[in-house]
């Protein structure tokens, strides 16, 4: 361990040497009250960041145990220390430290989620936080004095505003802490109730605009209020008594007209899988944590996938048990997202009319007596949707504003009127009963077993040329090897640094030899994630004892929905 006077010494040496030079800085150095290391110095000035890492004992950042005492507890901590890093370097005075990324501090950056981040740890020894630096060069020469600058004030001011108790507001911090345990417990209490979801009384459900997901504050904004019927009391370990609408198991439909804002609730419901940031506006709205949401994509690719309770008799005998096709059309790609996400394990579905496919949900009395069955290949949504609450335990929550031969199948429906829920299963019953569809029944009484498929890491090489290449292009793109990941559709994968981790997660399953035949897709991807809570995500990364910096944690069914998007895959079904 070298002294950060050595440090020093070094960046003056090398001072308007070749950029290489600044490969002499690789290592650790003692700071006063942290150490810093220096695990990967970029080639050149152009290419990525240089990556280290400040570690500031246990004794100086003095963190109270109780903030991370737990999973979730650790995790919110971790969260709002990488935030308040990001702060310190934004409030960093501006200037001008050379070409391109001179002198440009970086750390991993958040959203409204709270993910478990690779950008920071903390434990009982130290808090310890990974970011990027631009070494700062006037073309390919080095600015040794500039670097000394950023490692001799800046970097320490950072650590000083952000990874010590002392400087920042405990109050705040605690409250961060405790609204990412309340939203676990809701969510652990939704399993115990026979819920599948719950939104709280006064939470804010849409969004700025299509391409910002923080909280919208308009004045016409309407704060979310649960019908009477469906108002449940829930006692929280920390914000205590609260009131909200809990969606009971089964079949719930969310009726009404256009623009009431039936989609903004279900794609509410669709993040409640994630904690959310206190102000975020869903701070008390939380869904199962294996809710998958379901739509059409058509285009995809599917491999080998048993969409028959969906689709059978396809045109010139095309098998569906078994099932692949390089270019799905609606209504088999989303069988597919269904089919796949059983696979996986799943308890609740959702599904929008917006993005799925008409022919998929509803075929009416008067297309039946056109079309005959024997004609067509889909046994639409309606006949199944039943079938998977009572025989398989998933339930279903479905934006329907068009179709009311639904009333039919519905355990509850939900009415959105100018943003406002309004139970009215009552209703729909009576109209049900008064005006039939005269649609008739169609599909098997059963809705049959749900096979496992066994990947094979054929499909799997990380290679382009030669060389490995894994990147994540941006949230909704992998390049992995020669292919490319497209994940646009995958509507639940909702960070950059998720991305990441599924494109290091994938090499990972493939170095690993997880996917050779032995196991279910399912027990790679749940082994994997074991691995990963007992060791850290750390074990994904490509540059292997030094750290990994800009991964967040993704859910199974994003891992699950990257491999079954692989042009490559290949797999055996049980
Ligand atoms: P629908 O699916 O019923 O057609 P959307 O959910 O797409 O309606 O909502 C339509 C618009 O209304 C969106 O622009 C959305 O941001 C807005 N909106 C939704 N809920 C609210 C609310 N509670 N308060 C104010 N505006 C809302
Ligand atoms: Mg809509």
């Amino acid at each position: 361990m070298a002294s950060e006077q050595q440090l020093m010494q070094t960046l003056h040496r090398i001072d308007g040497k070749g950029y290489k030079a600044y490969k002499d800085i690789q290592g650790d150095y003692n700071f006063s009250g942290f150490r810093l290391y220096v695990d990967h110095v970029q080639g050149d000035p152009f290419a990525s960041p240089s990556l280290l890492r400040v570690r500031v004992p246990a004794a100086e950042a003095a963190f109270p145990e109780d903030l991370f005492n737990n999973y979730v507890r650790r995790v919110a901590l971790q969260d709002y220390l990488t935030r308040c890093f990001a702060r310190q370097i934004r409030e960093l005075p501006r200037q001008n430290r050379g070409s391109g990324k001179s002198g440009t501090l970086l750390i991993d950056s958040c959203g409204q989620e709270i993910l478990e981040r690779t950008a920071m740890l903390v434990n009982s020894d130290y808090v310890e936080a990974r970011f990027s630096l631009g070494l700062p060069a006037r073309g390919r020469t080095v600015l040794g004095r500039e670097a000394a600058e950023i490692f001799s004030r800046e970097i320490p001011a950072i650590v000083k505003g952000a990874l010590k108790y002392s400087s920042l507001d405990g109050r705040e911090l605690r409250h961060h802490v405790n609204t990412a345990e309340d939203q676990h417990y809701l969510r652990r209490l939704l399993q115990e109730r026979g819920w599948i979801a719950f939104v709280g009384n006064g939470a804010v459900l849409p969004r700025k605009s299509g391409v910002s997901d923080r909280p919208l504050n308009t004045p016409g904004l309407v704060l979310f209020n649960s019908p009477d019927s469906l108002e449940e009391e829930v006692e929280l370990p920390h914000a205590g008594k609260i009131k909200g609408m809990a969606i009971p198991e089964g079949v719930t439909l969310i009726v009404g007209g256009g623009y009431h804002g039936k989609s903004t609730l279900l794609r509410a419901l669709e993040r409640g899988v994630y904690n959310h940031i206190p102000g975020d506006g869903r701070d008390y709205v939380v869904s199962r944590d294996d809710t998958v949401k379901i739509r059409a994509e058509d285009g995809r690719r599917i491999a080998n996938v048993n969409i028959s309770p969906f689709i059978n008799n396809l045109p010139q005998g095309i098998e569906t048990k078994d099932f692949s096709s390089e270019d799905a059309s609606g209504s088999t790609s989303q069988a597919a997202n269904i089919m796949e996400a059983l696979e996986v394990g799943t308890s609740l579905l959702l599904l929008d009319e917006d993005t799925s496919a008409t022919n998929f949900m509803i075929r009416d009395r008067r297309m039946q007596a056109l079309v005959s069955k024997e004609k067509e290949p889909i046994t639409p949504f309606i006949d199944k949707v039943k079938l998977l609450s009572e025989e398989k335990g998933v339930s279903t929550v479905l934006v329907v504003g068009g179709s009311g031969d639904y009333f039919d199948v519905a355990d509850r429906v939900i009415m959105m009127e100018e943003y406002k829920p309004v139970e009215v299963t009552d209703e729909a019953r009576r109209i049900a009963a008064e005006m039939s569809t005269h649609r008739r029944k169609e599909g098997s009484e059963s809705f049959g077993s749900l096979p496992q498929r066994f990947p094979l890491s054929r499909g799997m090489e990380p290679r382009k040329g030669k060389k490995i290449k894994i990147a994540a292009r941006s949230l909704n793109a992998i390049q992995y090897g020669e292919q490319n990941i497209n994940l646009a559709f995958v509507e639940q994968l909702v960070d950059y640094s998720q991305t990441r981790a599924i494109g290091e997660i994938l090499y990972y399953l493939y170095r690993k030899e997880y996917l050779d035949g032995r196991y279910s897709l399912r027990e790679a991807i749940e082994k994997l994630l074991e691995e990963l809570e007992q060791n850290s995500q750390d074990i994904l990364s490509p540059y292997r004892d030094q750290h990994p910096g800009y991964l967040a944690m993704p859910r199974k069914y994003e891992i699950a929905a990257a491999i079954n998007r692989m042009l490559g895959l290949k797999v055996q079904q049980d």
